[in-house]
C-alpha cells in the first residue's frame, strides 16, 4: 500500500513548542493572559482590525457576535447553502432561523442577488462565508446590507490569507469571525477569534465573553447580563501566537500548493479550481477541483480513486438545507450540484512535490 496523504495536517515546530512550553511552566497566576493578549495583538497587526477576542471556537465566536447584534427568537439570518454546519448553528442557539440561499458558479460563495431576494423584515443580518478560502462579492453585499440596514457578517474560518481590495477578510463587515481547528491553516488545535472596527460591538462581546462582567464593572464576582464561555486558554494562545509569527510562511505555503496544483491541471480539460478575483487574494485554504458535467466524473468516482490510492481527498460541503435538521431547498441549484462533482485536495504545509504529483496523476487518470 503506497502511504497515506493526509489532505490538512498542522505545521507546529519548535517555536510553538517553546511557547507553550513557558505557558505551561510559567504561564499562570497573574501571567495567566499573556499569550491570549500577545496572540490577539499579532492578530489585529496582521489583519489590520481594532479589536480582537480570542475564542475556544469559531462557532463561539459567532455565537457571541450574533447575540451581540440582537439575533433573537423569530429573526433570520441569511447565509450561503453551501457552507459547514458551524456558520448555521449559532443561528440556531437564539432560536433564529438560517435562510439558504444559492451560491455563485464561480466562486461557490453566497450570490447576492438570492440575498437580496431573500431579504424579509425579520432579516437581522447576512452571513458572507469566504468558502475555501475564495472571497465573496463584498462590493454588492455591503451595498445591499447598507440598503436595508442589514449589517453583513464575515465567517472567515477559512480565510486566513484572502483579501478584499487589500483589507483582510474578515475587517470588510460589521465584524469576522475565524477558526483554528487543527484542520485550518493557523491552528491552536481548537480555537477562534472575533474581530471588528466597532468599538461599541467589541465592548459588547468583551462582556459577553466574559460571563457577562463588563470590562468596567468592579464589583468582584458581579455578571450584569447572561455572557457566555467561550475563552481560549492561555496554552493555546502561545501556540497561536507562535503561528502568528510564521503566518506570512503558512499563507504563502498555501498559495505555492495551489499554484502546483494550479499550474499541472492548467491544460487538462474540464475542470476547473477556486478563482482568485481581481481586486482580491485567496488565502487557498483548500484547493478544490470541480469536473464539468460533460466529464461524467462524480463524487463517488473520485473518492473510490483516491481510496485507492491512499489520498485523504475530501468531498465539498453538502448543501446545508439538505441535512436532517433543516428544510430541503433543492431550488439552490448550484449548491446542490457543485458536490456531485468535486473533491477537496490535500494541501497540508510539508506535502512535498511527489505527494503532489501523486494527486495530480490520479485527476489526470480520471479525465482519461
Ligand atoms: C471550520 C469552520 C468553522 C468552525 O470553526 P470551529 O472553530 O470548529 O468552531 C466555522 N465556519 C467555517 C466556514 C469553517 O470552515
Amino acid at each position: 500500500m503506497k502511504s497515506k496523504i493526509h489532505y490538512t495536517k498542522p505545521s507546529i515546530t519548535e517555536l510553538e513548542v517553546s511557547y507553550a512550553t513557558d505557558a505551561a511552566r510559567n504561564g499562570w497566576g497573574e501571567k495567566c493572559y499573556d499569550y491570549i493578549h500577545k496572540f490577539e495583538e499579532k492578530f489585529k497587526e496582521f489583519t489590520g482590525a481594532k479589536f480582537a477576542i480570542a475564542t475556544s471556537s469559531c462557532t463561539g465566536a459567532l455565537h457571541m457576535g450574533l447575540a451581540a447584534l440582537g439575533v433573537q427568537a423569530g429573526d433570520e439570518v441569511i447565509l450561503a447553502e453551501t457552507n459547514w454546519i458551524a456558520s448555521a448553528s449559532p443561528i440556531t442557539y437564539l432560536g433564529a432561523k438560517p435562510i439558504f440561499v444559492d451560491v455563485l458558479e464561480d466562486t461557490w460563495c453566497i450570490d447576492p442577488a438570492k440575498v437580496q431576494a431573500a431579504i424579509t423584515p425579520r432579516t437581522k443580518a447576512i452571513i458572507a462565508v469566504h468558502i475555501y478560502g475564495n472571497v465573496c462579492d463584498m462590493d454588492k453585499l455591503l451595498a445591499i446590507g447598507e440598503k436595508y440596514g442589514i449589517p453583513v457578517i464575515e465567517d472567515a474560518a477559512e480565510a486566513i490569507g484572502s483579501r478584499w481590495h487589500g483589507k483582510h477578510a474578515g475587517t470588510v463587515g460589521k465584524f469576522g469571525t475565524f477558526s483554528f481547528h487543527g484542520t485550518k491553516t493557523l491552528t491552536t488545535g481548537e480555537g477562534g477569534m472575533f474581530i471588528t472596527n466597532d468599538p461599541a460591538l467589541y465592548e459588547k462581546v468583551l462582556t459577553l465573553s466574559n460571563h457577562g462582567r463588563a470590562s468596567g464593572q468592579t464589583k468582584q464576582f458581579w455578571p450584569d447580563e447572561i455572557g457566555f464561555k467561550y475563552k481560549m486558554s492561555n496554552i493555546q494562545a502561545a501556540i497561536g501566537y507562535g503561528q502568528m509569527e510564521r503566518i506570512h510562511e503558512l499563507v504563502s505555503r498555501k498559495r505555492e500548493i495551489f499554484d502546483y496544483y494550479a499550474r499541472a491541471l492548467a491544460d487538462t480539460p474540464g475542470l476547473s479550481m477556486n478563482p482568485e478575483n481581481i481586486n482580491t487574494q485567496n488565502g487557498y485554504w483548500m484547493p478544490t477541483v470541480i469536473f464539468d458535467v460533460s466529464t461524467g466524473i462524480t463524487r463517488e468516482k473520485l473518492q473510490q480513486r483516491f481510496n485507492e490510492e491512499n489520498i485523504d481527498a475530501r468531498v465539498f460541503f453538502h448543501p446545508l438545507s439538505s441535512l436532517p435538521m433543516f428544510e430541503d431547498r433543492p431550488g439552490n441549484t448550484i449548491a446542490w450540484d457543485i458536490p456531485n462533482r468535486a473533491i477537496n485536495l490535500p494541501s497540508y504545509h510539508d506535502i512535498t512535490d511527489v505527494e503532489l504529483e501523486r494527486v495530480i496523476q490520479v485527476l489526470k487518470s480520471l479525465i482519461q
